[in-house]
């Protein structure tokens, strides 16, 4: 009998190849081996997508290699990658690339051998002689008592040779050493006891591990809605214990955001001892390709059966699975925004269910979809109404930015109540924390006099203008420009050009200047350049030695510091006038999540929420933290114009770099989408519309929309139809099922 493998090859051609096992290797070939194969004169590498004992060609070739001595997807996650083929709509080897993170796909073995310098022992006080060069080389050495020869190369700026010479007098030794990356490797990090939980963390953890017990049983994914500070960590470790018990191993997502050091030390310190002491495996981007390639291992060999990551974390080879917990399951970053545009959340969901483990989706601020589902029984709800340490949830108050304009005449950046505020938490050696959602000093460069704004020449979108470096940035493209001293306009050229808008450069500044000597720190893309930038600030700002810390959406999730008792947002508004159906349940959520940072210790917190609308519903409810008022509006709304999640809906862009000729295409497209749909019940087809941002990088872009209850139908339809309907050369066609924004 014959082996025959099918291989998806690494190059994008949209199908599988056969080969013909040779005898050799049917011993070694399963599906998920990674393999080499000849292809016309080349060599490639590629997974084995499926086995089979005859193929429908003749003259097969034969496979050449095998890679690696472990099959890294497991044929479960290989079967979810087809499933993501499916129903995202892409190319299998698309959907398998992001599975198998490239650091273990490639043929080399990856483990890093390194030359290490380490000091030797020297008898006291007999350190030979020295010019003061290598002393400086060793006094270095010595405090640090090893490290990799590259880096001492580089941070000496020295050379091999004279390291070498130190080796000669027997100071230092240089030698090979395979590491194993532990990007917490310096941390000692002290066992944590499991709380005795409170009655509604008992509640929900029962149902949870009584799901886990019951192998039938239909309840298998959770929404656990808890309050801020309700204790829902706590409730995920101790069921995470429970598969432990089990023998299964658990996978966390977490939104890469607060993937924080903080959130890895609260799972390492509860499971790197006990009695089902693990490994526990981090996964997220910062990583080096190294750095990543070991944390798969080390899940692969079974050695860390918890999974902590950030999206694709929720392909790790865990096995066997029993839970996959998805940790602020409303973040629209668990949607990956490139092909396969897949949703994290919905993909653990689906995971589990394959592999007969546990979902447990949890949020204070659960999605639309997620409260959706759980009130019609397809998710079992769970609730923490209340805060684990009895602390009361903060007190919330809504400045109306308006009048404050009105009577400083023009946009300030402080109201009266937040400049007192914040001087009072001064005094009291407290802690504030400022929130907005916009990076560089200002928005945007506008004439008060002729009303120019300094647009992106390739993007339809307002420049950013970022004052140190004195530039006008696209946040889109990316393109930079200097900043002009008067209005450009040839007409006008006002000398007093005035930035319009606030960015958090803008807001530091201002701060400085209101409170002199408060230590001020900012936390945005701008200030963190390097890996270890986000640790040292929240560092800082745990010990104390920040008084306020002014970020962007990244200081909004997860953190806990319990001397902040003060939380302002610079500017609500900015996330509601979106030009997008989720602006307000973005807002509501950001509003909740951020307010969550305040009293979280002794001395109960306060949030100002400054806002140009204060009266929308998203402020409103958020105000008075009522997550159902919210959703029950809300739902009303999407009801009326049949959006998520009462349809399901998926966007077509087309992009081109002609403006005519791309919207002529959609128009096309939608024709033959209309045409061959005509019997697809309950299809609403709209647009093309120009794309909220029409001119991206030099592209036009247009876009359809579909809505419908049944995505894995249209899914299968709509693949069909775009593969037979040719598109103009130049036009290239994105599909986002589920999409997270319009
Ligand atoms: P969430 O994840 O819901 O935001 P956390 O798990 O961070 O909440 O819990 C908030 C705080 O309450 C933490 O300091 C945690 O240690 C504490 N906590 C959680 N559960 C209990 C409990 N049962 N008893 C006492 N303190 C608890
Ligand atoms: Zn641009």
């Amino acid at each position: 009998m014959e082996m025959i493998a099918r291989v998806t090859l690494e190059i994008a051609v949209g199908r599988e190849f056969d080969y013909r096992v040779p005898e050799n290797l049917t011993n070694a070939v399963f599906i998920g081996s990674r393999v080499k194969v000849p292809f016309g004169a080349r060599r490639l590498m590629g997974v084995v997508t499926g086995l089979a004992e005859r193929s429908e060609r003749r003259n097969l070739l034969d496979l050449l290699s095998v890679v690696g001595r472990e099959n890294l997807v497991t044929p479960k996650v290989l079967s979810l990658a087809r499933w993501m083929a499916e129903y995202y709509c892409c190319p299998a080897e698309i959907a398998l690339k992001s599975v198998l993170p490239d650091a273990v796909r490639g043929e080399k073995e990856g483990w890093r051998e390194q030359l290490f310098v380490r000091a030797l022992p020297q008898p006291s006080g007999e350190t030979p002689k020295l010019s003061a060069r290598q002393k400086a080389l060793w006094q270095t050495i010595r405090e640090r008592h090893e490290m990799p020869l590259q880096e001492f190369i580089q941070t000496m700026s020295t050379t091999a040779k004279t390291v070498r010479r130190l080796e000669d007098k027997g100071l230092v030794t240089i030698a090979p050493r395979v590491l194993d990356r532990d990007p917490f490797a310096h941390e000692t990090i002290l066992p944590t006891q499991k709380l005795a939980l409170n009655e509604a963390q008992k509640a929900a953890l029962e149902r949870i591990v009584q799901a886990c017990d019951d192998d039938d049983s239909g309840q298998r994914t959770f929404l656990l809605h808890g309050v801020t500070g309700s204790g829902k960590t706590e409730v995920y470790l101790q069921a995470i214990e429970h598969c432990l018990s089990q023998g299964k191993g658990a996978i966390v997502l977490v939104p890469e955001i607060s993937l924080t050091p903080q959130t890895v030390e609260r799972f390492k310190a509860r499971f790197s001892a006990g009695p089902w002491r693990t490994l526990t495996a981090v996964l997220h981007s910062r990583l080096s390709a190294g750095e990543r390639h070991d944390e798969w291992h080390k899940i692969r060999q079974g050695r860390a059966r918890i999974v902590i990551g950030a999206r694709s974390a929720v392909f790790a080879p865990v096995h066997p699975l029993g839970l996959v917990i998805v940790d602020e399951e409303h973040e629209s970053s668990y949607k990956q925004e490139e092909a396969p545009r897949y949703h994290a959340r919905d993909v653990a969901v689906l995971r589990a269910h394959r592999e007969q483990a546990i979902a447990v989706l949890g949020s204070a601020t659960p999605s639309m979809e997620s409260y959706y589902h759980a009130q019609r029984g397809k998710y079992q709800l769970l609730e923490l109404p209340r805060r684990a340490d009895a602390k009361t949830l903060p007190l919330v108050r809504v400045i109306d930015m308006r009048t404050t304009a009105r009577k400083e005449k023009g946009v300030s950046i402080f109201s009266p109540k937040l400049k007192e505020a914040i001087d009072a938490r001064l005094q009291a050696g407290e802690q504030t924390m400022l929130f907005l959602n916009r990076r560089g000093y200002s928005a945007s460069l506008q004439c008060p006099l002729c009303g120019y704004v300094a647009g992106c020449p390739h993007c339809s979108i307002s420049l950013t203008y970022h004052r140190q470096a004195g530039q006008l940035r696209c946040h889109v493209c990316g393109h930079a420009e200097p900043a002009p001293q008067v209005c450009p306009q040839p007409s006008c050229q006002n000398p007093q050009i005035r930035f319009a808008g606030i960015g958090t450069q803008r807001v530091e500044e201002t701060l400085r200047k209101l409170f002199p000597k408060a230590r001020v720190q900012r936390m945005d893309s701008d200030v963190l350049k390097r890996k270890e930038d986000y640790r040292r600030i929240l560092h800082a700002f745990r010990l104390g030695k920040i008084d306020i810390l002014l970020g962007t959406q990244m200081i909004a999730k997860g953190l806990h510091f319990p001397n902040v008792t003060l939380v302002g947002i610079i500017y609500a508004d900015l996330s509601l006038h979106f030009p997008d159906f989720r602006a307000g349940e973005r807002t509501f959520q950001l509003l909740t999540q951020v307010a969550g940072r305040a009293g979280r210790g002794d001395v109960e917190g306060e949030v100002f929420v400054q806002a140009l609308t204060p009266f929308h519903p998203a402020i409103q409810y958020s105000r008075q933290h009522d997550y159902i008022g919210f959703y029950e509006q809300e739902i009303e709304f999407r009801q009326e114009l049949g959006y998520p999640p009462i349809q399901r809906l998926c966007a077509l862009t087309l992009r081109g770099r002609n403006e005519d000729k791309t919207r002529l295409a959609a128009e096309h497209l939608k024709k033959t989408i209309q045409k061959n749909l005509a019997d697809f019940g309950g299809l609403i087809l709209a647009g093309p519309a120009p794309a909220t941002l029409l001119r991206a990088e030099d592209f036009f872009r247009y876009q359809l929309s579909l809505r419908t209850n049944r995505m894995a139908a249209l899914s299968k339809r709509l693949q069909t139809i775009i593969q037979e309907t040719p598109l103009p050369e130049d036009i290239r066609l994105s599909i986002d099922v589920d999409p997270a924004h319009l």
